[in-house]
């Protein structure tokens, strides 16, 4: 008997040779685990886990906005490209449009370890060119066919290029530390951490979840993920965490699965208090809908949800959403409107002429916060 055409036709699952990689242990890099993200998340009702997360949340919080900050970050936008609404701000949204428009950055920040070193850690820097090779913007290109000419510099804008970026920045590659992505949609590490890195000291931070996660992704997941995308990243240059990782004065990286198995957010203390930054949701308004003037986000609220997930696979959506009540408390109002919560889009919902009416009430756009290098 035949395989059944579905079968015959599914997605070939990643073909490394790796199977679970050595997992690192934390120790012997000056990191700290956050004693108040030791959370049960698992037990009890919903509302018993996202009570446990609030407090949690409010303990770090509290803890962090009275110790030191980190020296300074600096973001810059790599890409603006389409995002099907319906992932983005699932179904608060009521425009029509099919896409919106996300920017991706990457953020650069500079802080002081426990032991006094100084470092540098880059948050979600993509490798913008290979990204390309997402099988679901793969997809939304070729069916662009004969128009691709046309609409792809109309629907997508190139920021500089990584390496120009830090040249910019001041930044050599030799001073990397640490790199990290709130989860590794799209992303490609191979030019940053393979066989013949940019970066040649640079370590990746992941949680154990994702990193477990990308060694045998299921169909669902597949389209999101860049094939061989991490393929020849040694085990020693991969360290990995489970609930938080406080790298050092002022920067926590804290697990908020949901968005992916093994999604974390980044948590700075910043000169405008503290941020947190994941593709969670694509803007504060995904935290703070009643406040919203994207049509649609008020009513949402209205009927009673407090939040909008950003979800193409919704691999864990109750996970997703008590993640998200997390970084809103760990987040707290935003300097800059406090109707909002300090989160900090890694991508970014940015208003476009094709698709008006879909400007966030707060963006955060370039940072460039302290004393550069
Ligand atoms: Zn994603």
């Amino acid at each position: 008997m035949s395989a059944p055409a579905g079968l015959a036709n599914a997605p070939e699952l990643r073909p490394s040779g790796a199977i679970a990689p050595e997992l690192r242990a934390i120790e012997g890099h000056g990191f700290r685990a956050p004693a108040e993200l030791a959370v049960d998340r698992a037990s009890g009702t919903p509302a018993d886990r996202r009570g446990r997360l609030v407090r949690a949340g409010l303990a770090l919080r509290e803890r962090l906005l009275a110790g030191p900050r980190i020296k300074g970050v600096t973001s810059v936008a790599l890409a603006t490209f389409p995002y099907p609404s319906r992932y983005g701000l699932r179904d608060a949204l009521a425009l029509p449009w099919p896409f919106l428009a996300l920017t991706n950055r990457v953020f650069i920040v500079r802080y002081d370890d426990f032991a006094g070193t100084a470092r540098t850690l880059l948050v979600s820097p993509s490798d913008v060119d290979a990204n390309a090779e997402t099988p679901f913007f793969k997809g939304l290109v070729a069916q662009m066919g004969r128009f691709r000419r046309v609409l792809e510099p109309l629907l997508t804008r190139r920021g500089p290029d990584l390496a120009a970026v830090l040249a910019q920045a001041g930044v050599r590659p030799e001073d990397v530390d640490f790199i990290t992505y709130d989860h590794l949609h799209t992303q490609d590490l191979r030019r940053w951490l393979g066989p013949a890195p940019l970066f040649p000291r640079a370590r990746l931070l992941v949680t154990r979840a994702e990193w477990r996660s990308v060694h045998g992704l299921s169909a669902p997941q597949l389209p999101w993920y860049c094939p061989r995308g991490i393929d020849g990243v040694p085990d020693d240059r991969v360290l990995t965490f489970d609930d938080g990782l406080e790298l050092g004065h002022g920067v926590v990286l804290v697990a908020t699965p949901g968005h992916t198995e093994g999604n974390h957010s980044i948590v700075l203390h910043g000169p405008e208090g503290l941020t947190v930054t994941s593709e969670n949701g694509i803007a504060p308004d995904s935290y703070a809908p009643a406040a919203s003037s994207i049509p649609g986000l008020r009513a949402y609220a209205r009927r009673g949800m407090d939040i909008v997930l950003n979800g193409n696979t919704l691999e864990r959506g109750l996970d997703q959403y008590l993640s998200m009540v997390l970084e809103k408390t760990i987040a707290g109002p935003s300097a800059r409107d406090p109707r909002f919560p300090a989160f900090l889009a890694s991508s970014e919902l940015t208003p476009v002429a094709w698709a008006p009416g879909l400007a966030p009430g707060l963006a955060y756009g370039d940072l460039a916060w302290g004393a550069r290098r």
